[in-house]
């Protein structure tokens, strides 16, 4: 598509390439190759050299990978993307892409479990520092930072507590302080752009609801294109001054007549050169045929999210209910409308008045819901996170996180909404004894 659509639906069909140059298939084919055939010395050189773009080793690129990498960075509105073996592999490479011991991110308090560890223990370790900001308090952001800082980080809409970070306003912090803001996407594909808040990166489990069918794990890192690296050239060592690993490339200059992708190339060429966190053609093509329809489920799990949020709120078991769309306060209400777009996503938490012991119930009782320590699948997924997830913290810091003792997690999924609040209902029923009808 030479004009590419500004709407979801039509881009994650037609971004990126058509048909296959080979044989013409419409549906992109699994490129299922190590390596790839050079045409002549002088080309193999000139793709060594990036003179020239092309195919080299399966590790650093492939062309089911690439139609993936094109439509997610449509999708998103970014100017290229990578994608890599998981969500965490898509964090982690955003970060190490611009850090080096001593140097230290902005995060927010608000993250996946996974990334928590990550940030407090293993980039800690490797001597990168996580120092970490209140999302209620953008200015949080700006304090935190110093002359070593290279990112802020923050998910869109990150669980237990379902509060939509400001992406806007630490995005201009960071802006005004020449730092970027990579945003964490994974909860709000299509209903949330990041990049059109001011964020520079966006990462993305795509695992959950790109994927949408629960079959394989990968991530993708989109670059925004909107960040002038090489303006700040003292805080982006690994993007500005020459690369020994790379016969002394310096990234923003070697890449400049492509387009700025300094920042994408980097992280293709050196991280996963080095590190080796690859995706899977075979996961590549089954995460086109989720990213297909994701915009599809994507409106109907929000739509049987905000349905099963009001069931919950009017349910006399039912202590209080956590939704995006149904924050009190003013500001979380402001936060929602500005930056997300056509639903609040589909995922709904909710506390049991009886607490752990009904949350565990609860659980047990549930017929249809899965119970699975993950989200954005097709089928509604439930979790008490107090006694899973959230089980190696003291009680202090899962309150902290945003878990109570009867705090029950659901990812709603698109099975007719009718069958979703029957379970619901039943497992309430089951747990508390008390039925909707009481109300
Ligand atoms: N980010 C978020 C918001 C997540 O929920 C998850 C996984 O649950 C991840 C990142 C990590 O993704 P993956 O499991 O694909 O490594």
């Amino acid at each position: 598509m030479t004009q590419l659509s500004k709407n979801a639906e039509t881009t994650v069909l037609h971004a990126g390439p058509r048909h296959d140059p080979g044989s013409g298939a419409v549906a992109v084919p699994i490129f299922q190759t190590t390596s790839y055939q050079f045409k002549s010395t002088e080309q193999a050189a000139n793709l060594f050299a990036l003179k020239e773009f092309g195919n080299i080793y399966s590790r650093l690129m492939n062309p089911t990978n690439d139609a993936l990498e094109q439509k997610v960075a449509a999708l998103e509105g970014g100017v290229a993307a990578l994608a890599v073996s998981s969500g965490q592999a898509a964090s982690a490479i955003s970060i190490q892409n611009l850090c080096r011991p001593g140097d230290n991110i902005v995060s927010s308090t608000d993250l996946y479990g996974g990334t928590w560890n990550l940030f407090a223990n293993t980039l800690p370790s490797m001597g990168i520092e996580v120092r970490f900001a209140d999302p209620a308090d953008p200015e949080s952001f700006r304090r935190a930072t110093d002359a070593r800082t290279r990112a802020y980080y923050a998910e869109t809409l990150p669980n237990p507590k379902l509060t939509v970070f400001p992406i806007g306003e630490v995005a201009a912090i960071g802006r005004s302080l020449g730092v970027p803001l990579i945003m964490d996407n994974t909860a709000a594909p299509m209903i949330c752009r990041p990049l059109d808040h001011g964020a520079a990166i966006v990462v993305h489990s795509i695992t959950k609801y790109i994927g949408g069918h629960g079959t394989s794990i990968g991530g993708v890192i989109v670059d925004g294109g909107n960040f002038d690296w090489a303006a700040h050239a003292d805080r982006f060592p690994t993007l500005n001054q020459p690369d020994a690993s790379y016969h002394g490339a310096v990234w923003t200059e070697a890449v400049k007549p492509l387009g700025p992708i300094a920042y994408i190339i980097r992280a293709r060429v050196i991280l996963l050169r080095d590190i080796g966190s690859c995706m899977s053609p075979f996961s590549a093509f089954q995460f086109i045929q989720g990213l297909e329809t994701m915009p599809l489920r994507m409106r109907e799990h929000c739509r049987n999210a905000n349905d099963v949020a009001h069931f919950l709120q009017r349910h006399p078991a039912v202590e209080r209910v956590i939704f995006a769309g149904m924050h009190k306060d003013p500001e979380q209400r402001r936060r929602a409308s500005t930056y997300l777009k056509g639903g609040y996503g589909g995922l709904v938490g909710f506390e049991l008045r009886d607490g752990r012991e009904a949350g565990v119930r609860f659980i047990d009782a549930l017929k249809m819901f899965y119970h699975v320590a993950n989200i954005g699948d097709v089928r509604s997924l439930a979790i008490h996170p107090a006694s899973t997830t959230h089980s190696q913290l003291s009680p202090a810091d899962q309150i902290a996180s945003g878990v109570t003792p009867g705090y029950v997690r659901l990812s709603v999924g698109i099975e007719h909404i009718d069958d979703i609040i029957a379970d619901l209902d039943q497992a309430l029923t089951a747990a508390t004894g008390i039925t909707a009808k009481a109300a």
